[in-house]
């Protein structure tokens, strides 16, 4: 096992990490911007390392400040975390040419999924299902327009790089695709640094079905069951659970060997995330495979009883599996939400400011993951996420009970977040009988935020 792992990520994500190194006895060395002076993840971790300043660009994607940084405090590891550098191939070689082991696939492992246009090429050729769409990058509107007609309206222009919702647009008709094919790659350009774009058919309100994956050194490739992430914002999740109330047996099994299919024809390592839409004729096809930790992992660590990040590091340092497909049992039901700061009433626009007030939910069946304290000043450099709460229970409903009064427990104040809307949905008839889809905040979002409101000066009007 390492013995010292350098954590080049922030947040709540690097907390979980230092976690998991401690239960390990691996040292943890944290690197931070002039943003993060003092954040949690420094002061947890063994040590930690200034790399630069506010600016993402500057600090923690500066692949030679972490790599000088690693060297130097003498780590024999490197945990990418999520987003920033985790599905960037070549800060993977750079780790494994400097003698530090990636926590995470090889380079060219990454580069093979992480284009997302060559990994539906991959995986039409393997057998797994992907939604039609173009087979390759499409380079001219003449072209989008030759698939999307072949395929039938509306589609989606998609960016090969593409990640956090960015760099894709829907297309409804003929004459809106020159103006979105353009949109769709500039956006791609700006956010990516790589203006590929791809075409693929909208399927019309699924769900987004999700399978965990494990693959270690040796061979053995294994799934851990799925989440249900349709609660989405901007095509971002804000609510995940597991299992999926849309899943029966039978297409739990089928969807879970395609996953497994998927992570053995991408030669896979580590743990995964094979991401699948899902029609309401029940057919499914593969997205994309998302290779790092997933910020909705605990949902799955808490279904299974396994520690995902502890996986990641014995994978790492070379252990084989201990458990097989057969072993893997899941219990109960977990739901996850994000606290992310943002406005619900002003299209979720980012709203960081400074922790005035905190209280975290605690008791029996409740996680709360996050790097807040109070007085905690939450930087608009970087993404809005707050804290994950997520809870676990024998049935869907009692877990909705148990998120109900964590959500209560919840005070947060400083900035608008998403707590409340949280707290709503968790009322929700549609989400209460799990009947939902990508597109329920579309149709949903302003009832809820029209109900919270008269909740709140239904009670002033009568005070
Ligand atoms: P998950 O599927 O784990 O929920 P998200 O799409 O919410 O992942 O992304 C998690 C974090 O990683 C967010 O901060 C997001 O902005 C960032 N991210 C995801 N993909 C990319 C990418 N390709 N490039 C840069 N950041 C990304
Ligand atoms: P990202 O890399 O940004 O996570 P994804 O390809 O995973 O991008 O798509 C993000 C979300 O967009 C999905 O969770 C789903 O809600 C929606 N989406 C993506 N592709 C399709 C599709 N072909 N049809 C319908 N919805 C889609
Ligand atoms: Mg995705």
């Amino acid at each position: 096992m390492f013995r010292r792992v350098l954590i080049a990520n922030r947040g709540e994500i690097a907390v979980r990490i230092v976690r998991a190194c401690r239960e390990l006895s691996i040292e943890t060395v944290a690197v931070y911007s002039a943003a993060d002076e003092g954040a949690l993840h420094t002061q947890i971790a063994t040590r930690a390392m200034c790399i630069g300043p506010a600016k993402a660009s500057e600090s923690y994607l500066n692949m030679s400040a972490l790599l000088t940084v690693a060297l130097a405090t003498q780590c024999d590891a490197v945990h990418p975390g999520y987003g920033f550098l985790s599905e960037n191939p070549d800060f993977a070689d750079l780790c494994a040419e400097n003698g530090l082991v990636f926590i995470g696939p090889p380079g060219h492992v990454i580069s093979r999924m992480g284009n997302k246009s060559a990994a539906r090429a991959l995986m039409r050729k393997s057998g797994v299902p992907v939604v039609p769409g173009s087979d390759g990058p499409v380079t001219s509107v003449k072209e989008a327009e030759e698939i999307s007609q072949r395929i039938g309206f509306p589609v989606l222009i998609k960016a090969s790089a593409g990640g956090g919702g960015r760099g894709m647009r829907q297309v409804d008709t003929l004459e809106q695709l020159p103006t979105l094919f353009a949109e769709a790659k500039a956006e791609a350009e700006a956010c990516f640094g790589n203006g590929e774009v791809y075409v693929e058919k909208l399927i019309v309100n699924p769900r987004h079905i999700e399978f965990q994956i494990l693959a270690d050194a040796h061979g053995n490739v294994i799934h851990l069951g799925e989440r249900d992430c349709s609660i989405q914002r901007k095509h971002q999740k804000l609510i995940e659970e597991s299992p999926s109330r849309a899943l029966t047996e039978d297409l739990r099994q089928r969807m879970g060997e395609a996953a497994v299919k998927a992570a053995r024809a991408a030669d896979y390592l580590g743990a995964g995330t094979i991401e699948f839409v899902l029609s309401s004729e029940g057919a499914f096809y593969f997205i994309e495979m998302n290779t790092r930790i997933q910020v909705e992992h605990p949902v799955t660590e808490f279904v299974t009883g396994l520690d995902l990040v502890h996986a990641q590091l014995r994978i790492a340092a070379g252990l084989p599996l201990s458990l097989t497909q057969e072993d893997i049992a899941c219990s109960g039901h977990a739901i996850e939400c994000r606290i992310n700061a943002e406005d619900p009433h002003h299209d979720f626009r980012p709203s960081p400011g400074r922790t005035e007030f905190l209280h975290l939910p605690g008791g029996p069946g409740v996680r709360v993951d996050t790097a807040l304290f109070a007085g905690w000043d939450l930087s608009p450099h970087y993404d809005s996420l707050a804290a994950k709460i997520i809870v676990h229970a024998p049935t869907r409903l009692e877990a909705l009970r148990k998120l109900r009064r964590a959500l209560e427990e919840l005070m947060i104040a400083g900035y608008p977040n998403t707590a409340d809307l949280c707290y709503l949905i968790a009322y929700e008839p549609d989400f209460m009988r799990g009947c939902y889809d990508t597109g329920y905040l579309d149709t949903h979002l302003e009832q809820l935020l029209q109900f919270g409101e008269n909740c709140v000066s239904g009670g002033k009007e009568h005070a």
